[in-house]
């Protein structure tokens, strides 16, 4: 049976990506060998790690004064490279969520960290703006969460700083598009809009790897991997690799600005059917709704319970909301074709109708 993966990470791949990995898989281009077989060194390889950083520097119009680094660890690992190559006496940090909080309470054993602004008070259903946010002077940066995978919601304009913006973009990158240049340091782990779990892409500014923490791990420093052009040790290559093809596909495709109008029209059918259904129900505030992923729940646990169960037997596969959420979440990540969520809707309607 054909299914629709809703799953917020690892989540669903480019069919065609897949495809052609699998085409590639025993014998890449006739090297005989596959990708995950071949030296790290070697020419085959050397030009899937060049491609795919040449293309992710066109896909997001990043300019020469940025690095971008493939690193490992998971953007959890990030959330104590950060402080340790960027933090020299104090950083801000905004928690919006699950992870938000992470990265704050990863940081704080680093050194000097605040909360500058929060929406635990709603359950994180908002982005704390204005007058609730509360930057330091001279801090040395500013974390966000840019996309909050578990709570559904995003930032729509970036804090008002002019210290640098360091953005966890794991779950939105690549979905729209942004301007690198407003930022310090964008990392993503791989495993929702990119490729396989394994790469975490670091895209930072140079001016400001310059001088890590003496306790920073050698394998955790920026400048260790911008010199080595993530050749340091290891890379993980398959992870590149895909990554590469996924790269591809979006090129093909148009580009993160027509990627951008299909997440768009995505999210706005699937809204649009939530906010006039009588069953459902979505708490984000609107203006703050993301686009990656669509949180909704009836208001019965039971009923929520069913939902999954029907789902999943109608080819609509982790579609379960996080257990600090309940409910259900719809991961439409940009390999989510447009006909999954029409399908999805079309699944909800009809169990709108057999239980209301
Ligand atoms: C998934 C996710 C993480 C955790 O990523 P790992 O690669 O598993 O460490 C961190 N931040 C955000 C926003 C996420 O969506």
């Amino acid at each position: 049976m054909k299914v629709y993966n809703f799953s917020a990470g690892p989540s669903t791949l480019p069919q065609e990506v897949l495809l052609e990995a699998q085409k590639d898989f025993v014998d890449y281009q006739g090297t005989g060998m596959s990708v995950t077989e071949m030296s790290h060194r070697s020419k085959a390889y050397d030009a899937i790690h060049l491609e795919a950083i040449a293309l992710l520097k066109k896909l997001m119009n990043i300019n020469d004064d940025y690095d971008i680094l493939f690193v490992q660890g998971g953007a959890s690992t990030q959330f104590a490279a950060v402080p340790l190559n960027l933090l020299h006496t104090k950083a801000d940090y905004m928690v919006t969520g699950n992870f938000a909080k992470k990265a704050y309470e990863e940081a704080t054993r680093f050194g000097d960290i605040n909360v500058c602004g929060s929406s635990e008070d709603k359950n994180f259903t908002y982005i704390p703006e204005g007058k609730a946010v509360n930057i330091r002077k001279d801090t040395d940066y500013v974390h966000i969460t840019q996309n909050n995978t578990i709570f559904g919601t995003r930032f729509i304009d970036l804090p008002d700083t002019l210290a640098p913006i360091v953005a966890d973009m794991s779950s939105n990158i690549l979905s729209e598009v942004f301007d690198v240049n407003k930022y310090g340091l964008i990392y993503a782990g791989a495993q929702k809009n990119i490729a396989p779990a394994g790469v975490t892409i670091v895209i930072v500014k140079k001016d400001l790897i310059n001088s890590p923490q003496a306790i920073c791990p050698t394998m955790l420093m920026y400048k260790t991997q911008a010199k080595a052009n993530s050749l340091y040790n290891t890379p993980p290559c398959f992870s590149i690799y895909m990554a590469m093809l996924v790269f591809r596909w979006l090129e093909k495709l148009g580009g993160v600005k027509e990627i951008q109008k299909i997440n768009e029209y995505k999210s706005k059918i699937l809204y649009d059917f939530i906010d006039n259904s009588d069953i459902f129900q979505n708490p984000v505030e609107n203006k703050f709704r993301s686009i990656m992923n669509v949180v909704f729940r009836t208001n019965n646990p039971d009923l929520d319970a069913k939902f999954v169960k029907e789902a999943a037997e109608n080819g609509i596969v982790s579609i379960k909301g996080h257990k600090l959420v309940g409910g259900m979440r719809a991961s439409i990540y940009n390999a989510m074709p447009v006909e999954g969520v029409e399908h999805l809707i079309k699944f909800m309607k009809k169990f709108e109708m057999e239980n209301k």
